[in-house]
């Protein structure tokens, strides 16, 4: 049974339209139909969701960035604990890491930064900002 009309009646809108306001989907079984939300509420549907999910997704990083301060109450003192690896040692080790491993890690990190530029332009500003921070505190103290 193949739908020959040539209008549609949007389930979203209630406009009827022509038959091309509507995406053509394919079934499993290699068929096609007009979907109901016509092209105009589909593309308003997607926006909606994507602005929706933004500000959720924005609101959970908040969320959790709260809790950690939250449960992390003078969080560069506590850096200074003696049962923390030898700062020393631990840069050795990571550096040796690096020298075995610099293709891979270059090439990863390549990929990382392509797939989430924003991110790690972000992430760089934050880090930047706590090693200042961290180097006023060293000043303070000594
Ligand atoms: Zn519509």
């Amino acid at each position: 049974m193949t739908e020959q009309a040539t209008e549609k009646l949007c389930r979203k809108c209630e406009r009827l339209l022509p038959i091309e306001q509507f995406r053509r989907e394919r079934r499993k079984d290699g068929t096609y139909y007009y979907s109901s939300p016509c092209k105009d509420c589909y593309a308003f549907q997607q926006a909606s969701w994507y602005a929706r999910n933004k500000a959720k997704q924005r609101e959970k990083r908040r969320e959790m960035a709260r809790q950690w301060r939250a449960t992390h109450p003078g969080y560069h003192k506590l850096r200074k604990k003696p049962s923390q690896v030898d700062p020393e040692k631990r840069r050795a080790a990571q550096r040796r890491y690096r020298d075995k491993h610099r293709d891979e890690i270059n090439a990863k990190s390549r990929a990382y930064y392509a797939a989430n530029r924003e991110t790690v332009l972000q992430q760089k500003r934050a880090s930047k900002i706590r090693r200042a921070y961290k180097r006023q505190m060293k000043g303070k103290q000594s």
